[in-house]
């Protein structure tokens, strides 16, 4: 069953008196354990489709299918609710809270969720230790470098065990080695974890090492073979 099923999204909007359609029938099933990278210039309509997926903006018509539920016709809280137990968010800039360490801004999205203080902290340093941060714990997020930052913001998008990533740009703010390095450890966290991705990137040495490259074009997203990127 897939992690995440996209039928037919639609979406069109309105710029004075100027209609802009974005998504024409945009439709994908992504399965577990998948990297999907998500590609197309500027404007296609990449941030639009994520936010979608990410049930924050609804579409026009179409149906966004999370782990074999309809989740079109669902109120805020139902919503808010997938959202925090199946999603995890990677932004561009990490997002984490400045005030807290790495290891409570990767424990907070599971204390919310009721885990205990002790379970939180168990699983964020785990975490933090696969991504290559043992010594980072205490640090806050001004104290550690752009990469250290974006591995922390994805462990915090895994804290919870979600079953679907959903990343805008997670390397865009990064220096191409270091974007490649944290590219890396993602990467690994998705096949070695099963959590399926999505993965909108300008960067088309990345797209190319994901399993599969959806390219927004015209409004519907167009499998391309990653190898045969450009
Ligand atoms: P809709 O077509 O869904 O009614 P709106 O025109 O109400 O969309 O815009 C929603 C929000 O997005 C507004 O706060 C608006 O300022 C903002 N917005 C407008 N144009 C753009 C744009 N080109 N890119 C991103 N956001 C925009
Ligand atoms: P991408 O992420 O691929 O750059 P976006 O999804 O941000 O593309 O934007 C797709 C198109 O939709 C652009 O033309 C943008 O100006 C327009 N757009 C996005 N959000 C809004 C909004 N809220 N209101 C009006 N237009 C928008």
């Amino acid at each position: 069953q897939p992690a995440l099923r996209l039928d037919g999204l639609v979406r069109a909007f309105h710029q004075g008196t100027r209609r802009i359609d974005v998504l024409k029938g945009a439709s994908v099933d992504i399965l577990p354990g998948q990297a999907v990278a998500l590609v197309g210039p500027s404007g296609a309509g990449k941030s639009t489709l994520l936010h979608i997926a990410g049930l924050l903006e609804t579409p026009d018509s179409g149906h966004v299918i999370v782990n074999g539920r309809d989740c079109s016709g669902m109120g805020d809280a139902d919503r808010t609710r997938v959202r925090r137990v199946e999603m995890g968010f990677v932004y561009q800039f990490h997002q984490l809270l400045p005030e807290f360490s790495a290891l409570e801004n990767v424990m907070i999205p599971q204390l919310i969720r009721g885990r205990s203080k002790s379970q939180a902290a168990e699983r964020a340093r785990e975490l933090l230790g696969t991504l290559g941060l043992a010594e980072r714990l205490e640090h806050r997020p001004a104290q550690l470098s752009g990469g250290e930052q974006q591995r922390t913001a994805i462990a915090r998008a895994l804290a919870n065990s979600p079953r679907l990533i959903l990343a805008d740009e997670p390397t865009g703010n990064l220096d191409p080695y270091t974007a490649e390095h944290v590219f890396e450890a993602l990467l690994h966290l998705i096949h070695t974890t099963g959590v399926a991705a999505l993965i909108a990137t300008h960067n088309m040495d990345l797209a190319r090492r994901m399993d599969r490259v959806l390219r927004l074009e015209g409004g519907a997203l167009v499998e391309v073979q990653p190898l045969g990127l450009t």
